[in-house]
């Protein structure tokens, strides 16, 4: 069923807070058609200014979580933003959440946030392909619709968001695949959650597994994650990328696998020796759509393996690091790879 989203009366605009992280929607170039450019050097308030209409949608504050181009987001970064959100939400000062961030690991954060953050009402990532200096900069109309989203009641209880040129993407199923084109994200293995024209909203469907107010993932306390890497996958990979990895404290890996997330011969024993040794190894794919699925041409049984299922491996990657916050069993870190 297709829920169109409805206009507020002015007097009655919910409150939605604008928490900036970075990224191209915040980037400064020379000059208007320069193709390079530094990500995170304008602050929130520029970025508020830049999209007048705005104000007609929600009553709007902005604060600055950090300014960075999103290859440099941290843990350290994600957590403290996690744990804002959860205050803000949790309170009466906020009816919605909108983070500006960079496109690079966005849907990292935006994974992160759907794992960690306690809250049904909306939670709405964005940014933008051209910096805020460029011809056509796609930033403020990108975060217009953010806003829209994060005001709107009927995006509540769909989980973590990201809104990009007018499409609404869960955060269980985006991934990147442009490095420069402003029609970058899709999601493709379970499709977008609505659309956004011009702060108008569309919804086609809820997120099919678990997130936010039904995660079972905290952060009380936390203030690092355990380190997992990721290994690509590749022809004639030499198998000793494994023990550099776990020699400098990896607790988990995942593999990029090619294909239904596969690796050579050599590179699956020393896997399973690493697993013997109590090494998550989670087989994801370097492949951009498809499911890894369990004993399909390794018998994960035997390796002591993990499938991720349908996460990518930047995404499987994070689920990893939660998991093992709270458990070292195989089983049940599968079973959480099914859930959420
Ligand atoms: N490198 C930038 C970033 O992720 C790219 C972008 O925002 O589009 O911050």
């Amino acid at each position: 069923m297709v829920i169109r989203g409805s206009r507020h009366q002015p007097d009655k605009l919910p409150r939605v807070m604008i928490l900036a992280t970075g990224g191209t929607i915040a980037g400064s170039a020379e000059s208007a058609t320069q193709a390079g450019y530094t990500p995170g050097r304008v602050s929130i308030e520029t970025m508020i200014d830049a999209v007048p209409g705005m104000t007609a949608l929600a009553r709007i504050h902005g604060d600055q979580v950090a300014n960075v181009g999103s290859q440099d987001m941290t843990f350290a970064i994600m957590i403290d933003l996690a744990n804002r959100i959860n205050t803000l939400l949790g309170s009466s000062e906020a009816d919605g959440v909108v983070v500006t961030h960079g496109t690079d690991t966005m849907e990292e954060t935006a994974h992160f946030l759907n794992l960690t953050v306690k809250s049904k009402k909306p939670v709405v990532m964005t940014g933008a392909m051209r910096p805020a200096t460029a011809v056509s900069a796609d930033g403020p109309l990108n975060l217009y619709n953010a806003v829209a989203v994060a005001a709107d009641p009927h995006a509540a209880g769909r989980g973590a968001l990201v809104v990009m040129n007018d499409r609404i993407h869960g955060a269980h199923s985006l991934t990147k695949t442009n490095t420069t084109s402003v029609e970058t994200f899709i999601s493709p293995i379970n499709g977008l959650i609505g659309t956004v024209d011009y702060g108008r909203t569309e919804y086609f469907r809820r997120p099919f597994r678990k997130h936010t107010h039904q995660s079972e993932f905290s952060l009380k306390g936390v203030a690092s994650l355990p380190r997992v890497d990721i290994i690509y996958a590749c022809a004639d990979m030499p198998p000793d990328l494994i023990d550099c990895s776990v020699d400098n404290g990896s607790k988990g890996i995942v593999i990029a696998g090619d294909g239904n997330g596969n690796m050579n011969a050599a590179t699956i024993q020393r896997a399973a020796r690493a697993a013997k040794k109590g090494i998550l190894i989670v087989r994801s794919s370097r492949v951009p759509t498809g499911k890894v699925g369990r004993n399909m041409e390794i018998d994960d049984d035997r390796m002591g393996f993990v499938a991720s299922d349908e996460l990518n491996p930047a995404k499987a990657r994070i689920l990893l690091m939660l998991a093992l916050l709270q458990t070292r069993s195989l089983d049940e870190i599968q079973q959480l790879f099914y859930d959420y």
